[in-house]
């Protein structure tokens, strides 16, 4: 089977082939750290984490290089530091740590490379001069500017037109650009502002060739994949190809933009109940509030639930039904918990649906396929049947990142031991109420566990147990 992936810059879906199938490689633009993640923020690096699962799965583990970074200079940061009166280094840290442990709580396994911006300022001057030495960069009162006109594909990836960016230009044009559209690859700090050594100058990167400079050091070019939300395919995705392929002087190469990456995934926009999120509005949901509230894996799940380029929105009935499906999966799970399966290969129609530009919604059906598989076996007492479902619902569950939790950890989350003990004592009473047909004592049973906070579902083979939120 072959893995397809919708190509930003192609505009189709094309069979994945890695320039080295023995080193495949994949940068996904990472946070900026200045503040707490919101939700929209966790839709990238959950969406690449599973892409990332499923080429380890091709390719092996340690094929794949996944690099996501931490911007950690930007004006945002300068403007944090500078009004709680720290060093940049102290808001960058408290961000990054908050946004690790955000991403732990979704199960997003760590990168194999997280590179730093401030880690990586030789890369990026040296890329900046080559820019330069290659003719599509100047410098002009301490910035350094891109010169857009010396790349001809530019406006490939988001399709713009210079000519029509130039016609429709209307922004104040700082006067040392030779083309409205020129952009900043290097610039003076202003007074008090983190700034480095350059050939040009005190002063810090622009955030574009950040990026290009980190992916060029760390992984080498060109890379197979390239990844971020659809907010930056322009300018941030755009400038970086220039500055990767004008570097090296191809500038005029018949598909020069191979040089740089070779596939450009882009997840869509999340809003927060069909609005979009913003601090004015009041709707920004922030991570680390939510998993307070919720296991990740909910928020995980409900982040998958959708096909990574269509647009999702957040609201209580998308929580609800994560929820649900969960508990679904985990009730056949915890029934089949005396049927030895350790985590196998998952079933081929969860492997057509993956690897079709990682179709999670078609994935996500063919587990329900498999929990119904090992609730059939469980009432029929077929525990081949069953041990083969499981195997595979486990093997499917590690692509997806979910149903890591043990069923009894998962359905009594928030229960202490006697608690749990308490309620498995009267869901027997109430099965045993039930089998005597005394309705009445099973429904006064049902009313002490509500008062616990605890709720019943009754499946097809048996009752689980979870508690309120
Ligand atoms: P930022 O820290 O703003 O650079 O964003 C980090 C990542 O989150 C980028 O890949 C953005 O494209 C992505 N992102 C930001 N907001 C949203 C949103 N509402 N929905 C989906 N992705 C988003
Ligand atoms: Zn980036």
């Amino acid at each position: 089977m072959t893995l397809f992936l919708y190509d930003t810059l192609r505009r189709e879906k094309r069979g994945f082939e890695p320039r080295d199938p023995k080193r495949v490689t994949l940068y996904v633009c990472g946070p900026t750290v200045y503040d707490f993640a919101h939700i929209g923020n966790a839709r990238p690096p959950v969406v690449f984490d599973v892409l990332v699962r499923l080429l380890r799965r091709t390719y092996g583990a340690d094929a794949v290089v996944y690099a996501r970074n931490v911007t950690d200079v930007d004006d945002k940061i300068n403007a944090k530091a500078a009004k709680e009166g720290v060093p940049i280094g102290e808001v960058t840290a408290r961000y990054e740590a908050a946004y690790l442990a955000d991403m732990a709580a979704l199960n997003v396994s760590p990168p194999d490379i997280a590179p730093h911006v401030t880690d990586h300022m030789d890369a990026i001057v040296k890329q900046i001069g080559a820019i330069i030495a290659a003719g599509s960069a100047y410098a002009a009162e301490g910035h350094v500017l891109f010169d857009v006109s010396s790349y001809p594909s530019y406006g490939a990836l988001s399709g713009r037109n210079l000519d029509d960016m130039i016609a429709g230009a209307r922004v104040e044009v700082a006067p040392y650009k030779k083309n409205p559209h020129d952009f900043v690859l290097w610039k003076p700090s202003k007074a008090g502002e983190p700034s480095w050594p350059s050939p040009w100058g005190e002063g810090r990167p622009g955030w574009h060739i950040e990026c290009s400079a980190m992916i060029e050091q760390v992984l080498g070019l060109p890379i197979d994949i390239h990844g971020g939300g659809i907010d930056l395919v322009f300018p941030h995705h755009e400038n970086e190809i220039a500055q990767g392929v004008c570097a090296h002087g191809h500038a005029h190469a018949d598909a020069a933009h191979e040089e740089y990456a070779r596939y450009w995934m882009h997840n869509g926009f999340l809003t927060v109940d069909a609005e979009k999120m913003s601090k004015s509005i009041g709707n920004v949901l922030l991570l680390h509030d939510l998993v307070q509230h919720m296991p990740g894996e909910v928020v995980r799940w409900a982040l998958l639930s959708a096909h990574y380029r269509q647009p999702l929105d957040w609201n209580q009935s998308l929580l609800d039904q994560s929820r649900k499906n969960l508990d679904r999966l985990y009730g056949a799970l915890g029934r089949a918990k005396g049927v030895e399966a350790p985590a196998g290969d998952p079933p081929a129609d969860f492997i057509a649906a993956i690897e079709d530009d990682l179709n999670t919604p078609g994935a996500i059906a063919s587990l329900f396929a498999l929990s119904s598989e090992i609730e059939r076996g469980m009432t029929a007492g077929d525990h081949a049947a069953v041990a083969q479902a499981k195997s595979a619902l486990l093997g499917a569950a590690n692509i997806l990142g979910v149903l890591q939790s043990d069923p009894d950890a998962w359905f009594s989350g928030g229960a202490d031991d006697s608690l749990k003990a308490e309620v498995e004592a009267l869901l027997a009473e109430r099965l045993q109420a039930r089998a005597d047909k005394n309705w009445a004592e099973a429904d006064r049973i049902r009313d002490r566990l509500t008062a616990l906070n605890v709720v019943v579902m009754d499946g097809p083979t048996g009752a689980t147990w979870r508690m309120k939120e």
